[in-house]
């Protein structure tokens, strides 16, 4: 088994996998990415994401959405089209995968019975590019065998919680380090385990710390954007691990911004996504 490495994730290194915008790019250049979001009273969730995602440099965005969610999204972010589910509720079916470039799935999903069928209807289909966050982590913990599903360097983005709930792992920061790293080593994905100093793991072991982001951040759908960004940065064909690590920085680096202005306490996840601009510059 290789050796771990630990990095840092700096200014310098991520500035090198940002890719330049052609003059003559269109919309088809920077891809399209499926967001399956929002669930009846959660679709906030799914606006937060589908806004990360866009002001992470996507071509287009479709968002999956519940049918009573549909005027919600729509409202909240015209420049999303939508998929409808047949279920007024909840998450339960999804759209042909062959025009999309990158998917992401989870916020604000719930974890019913029929979004559970969904999200392994979806595992099966084998995306290329895939971000799972929130309650489709929930939903993998519920049925670990599942796990297997996983496509290879597909992102997994858990708070700590929700890593707790996938691995089952208690303890300190480094024996959690230890299961994180087990755990992407296992299924051949890179771990996203959010907080103070993001921890980033690879299927090879190596293991990344985010050097951006501040307590402001530990605020409601703050990971949502998240999600969102590393969506927008797989769609435009970043590779898995680029989109993480530059996912996790702009989203700490937007969330430092923000606090500039704002501070802790006031800092709301919309903040962050109103400051991924400036972060990009
Ligand atoms: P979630 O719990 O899914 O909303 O995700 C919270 C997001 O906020 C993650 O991206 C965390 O890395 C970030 N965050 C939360 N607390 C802190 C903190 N104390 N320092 C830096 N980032 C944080
Ligand atoms: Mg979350």
């Amino acid at each position: 088994q290789k050796q771990t490495s630990y990095f840092f994730v700096d200014t310098d290194d991520v500035a090198a996998l940002l890719k330049v915008r052609s003059l003559f790019a269109h919309k088809g250049t920077f891809g399209h990415g499926l967001l399956v979001a929002g669930a009846y009273g959660k679709m906030g969730a799914a606006v937060l994401a589908a806004k990360g995602c866009l002001r992470s440099g996507v071509g287009l965005l479709t968002a999956h959405v519940p049918h009573s969610g549909t005027a919600v999204l729509q409202t909240a972010v015209p420049e999303a089209m939508c998929s409808i589910d047949a279920s007024d509720l909840m998450f339960t079916e999804f759209p042909d995968l062959k025009q999309f470039s990158a998917v992401g799935v989870g916020p604000g999903i719930g974890t019913k019975s029929n979004s559970q069928r969904a999200l392994k209807e979806l595992l099966l289909a084998q995306p290329d590019a895939l971000v799972l966050d929130a309650d489709a982590l929930n939903i993998l913990s519920m049925h670990k065998e599942w796990l297997d599903l996983l496509p290879a360097n597909a992102i997994v983005t858990p708070h700590p919680k929700e890593f707790e709930r996938l691995t089952e792992a208690t303890g300190d920061n480094y024996s959690r380090l230890q299961s994180q790293q087990a755990f992407s080593r296992k299924y051949g994905v890179i771990v996203v385990l959010k907080g103070g100093f993001t921890s980033i793991s690879l299927p090879d072991g190596d293991i990344y710390f985010n050097t951006t982001g501040n307590p402001g951040m530990a605020t409601a759908g703050s990971g949502d954007v998240l999600t969102g960004i590393i969506l927008g940065l797989l769609a435009q064909h970043y590779r898995p691990k680029e989109a993480a690590l530059l996912g996790v920085y702009l989203h700490g680096l937007a969330g430092d911004l923000a606090a500039n202005h704002l501070g802790y306490e006031a800092l709301l996840a919309s903040d962050i996504v109103a400051h991924l601009g400036e972060a990009f510059s």
